[in-house]
């Protein structure tokens, strides 16, 4: 070939290079969904509640707990706030109320104490703390939140969990604090009537990053020291802004073994499923031909939920930027 025609072909070839680039873009752009400025979902566990037997001014409270809950994450999305201060904020609000089975609400152990499980991460880095079996922290998911941010760990347990959070200036109680009639009572039943709640958010905010939060009690009549799935990164817990953020909520022996937060998120990735698709395979597939009972709430990256559950109910509530809302206890939404 001769020389003076090389410069023109490189140009050739860089211009039908730049222009099938473009053409891939709007191509892909078409296809993808458009995010919401923010989002937010959480849970107030699952569990057998039965529509029929559960007393209607007591759903109506359940709701305005779950709603009033939604309301305060979403103010601080709204405002341009981080998804890791909403997810705190909506879980300590949870943790306070004693309808839940996290904080003041914890079930009790075999040996009539409160050992409460948490945890924590942020999408954008995949940096995670959480706390476990702590018995005198006010609220856990901050001492979480202080693990991952003022520690150079990923979990802390016990006694050394609590001297951290008080270290870090966090709120210490006396165990009695955690003492409810209603968790109590139940704990006295605990073998025929459950109580269920723990607590979870997963929240996008406007710059696109996803944060996940868990908080609980455990399983009623626990034995003591057994620690379940909510302080486990990628069991009860997780959040990547490539995939999704999940919280889950049931049986943490089988959420554990099935490392069901992470599974969803390594669909997402790795099979290229959507959230909602990855969400009913692990929850209403995997999960139940294991007899594992429980369920889930997630995000993806464009702030689109999924909240699943292979359970008569699961207490749940999503909002969005776009003025999305919704409430619900039962499957079908009710
Ligand atoms: N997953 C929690 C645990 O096993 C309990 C629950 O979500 O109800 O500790």
């Amino acid at each position: 070939m001769n020389r003076p025609y090389y410069p023109v072909l490189v140009i050739l070839v860089l211009l039908i290079a730049a222009c099938n680039s473009q053409a891939d873009k709007s191509k892909i752009a078409e296809h993808l969904p458009v995010p919401f400025e923010y989002a937010l979902v959480l849970h107030g566990g699952a569990g057998s509640m039965n529509f029929e037997n559960f007393p209607e001014p007591r759903q109506q409270h359940y709701k305005h707990s779950l709603d009033s809950a939604l309301q305060l994450g979403l103010d601080v999305l709204e405002k341009g706030g981080g998804s890791i201060d909403a997810v705190e904020l909506v879980i300590r609000c949870m943790e306070d109320n004693s309808l839940f089975n996290a904080g003041k609400g914890a079930v009790f152990t075999s040996e009539g104490k409160n050992e409460m499980d948490a945890s924590i991460m942020t999408g954008e880095d995949l940096n995670a703390g959480a706390v476990a079996g702590v018995t005198n922290i006010k609220n856990p998911i901050s001492a979480a939140r202080a693990v991952m941010e003022q520690s150079k760990h990923v979990m802390l347990a016990g006694e050394g969990a609590s001297v951290f959070a008080e270290e870090v200036g966090l709120e210490i109680v006396d165990p009695s604090y955690f003492y409810t009639k209603h968790s109590f009572e139940s704990f006295q039943r605990a073998i025929e009537k459950e109580k269920h709640g723990t607590v979870g958010c997963v929240a996008l905010d406007r710059n696109g990053n996803l944060c996940a939060g868990t908080s609980t009690g455990g399983m009623t009549n626990k034995k003591y020291g057994r620690i379940g799935d909510s302080p486990i990164i990628g069991a009860g817990t997780y959040a990547n802004n490539r995939t999704c953020g999940v919280s889950g909520t049931g049986h943490g022996e089988f959420f554990m073994r099935w490392i069901v937060a992470y599974d969803i998120s390594a669909l997402m990735e790795y099979k290229g499923m959507d959230v909602e698709e990855a969400a009913q395979l692990v929850v209403m597939d995997k999960l139940v031909k294991a007899g594992g009972s429980g369920g889930v709430i997630c995000l993806d990256r464009y702030g689109r939920p999924a909240m699943v559950t292979n359970t008569a109910g699961m207490f749940r509530a999503y909002g969005n930027s776009d003025g999305d809302r919704v409430v619900a206890i039962f499957n079908l939404m009710r």
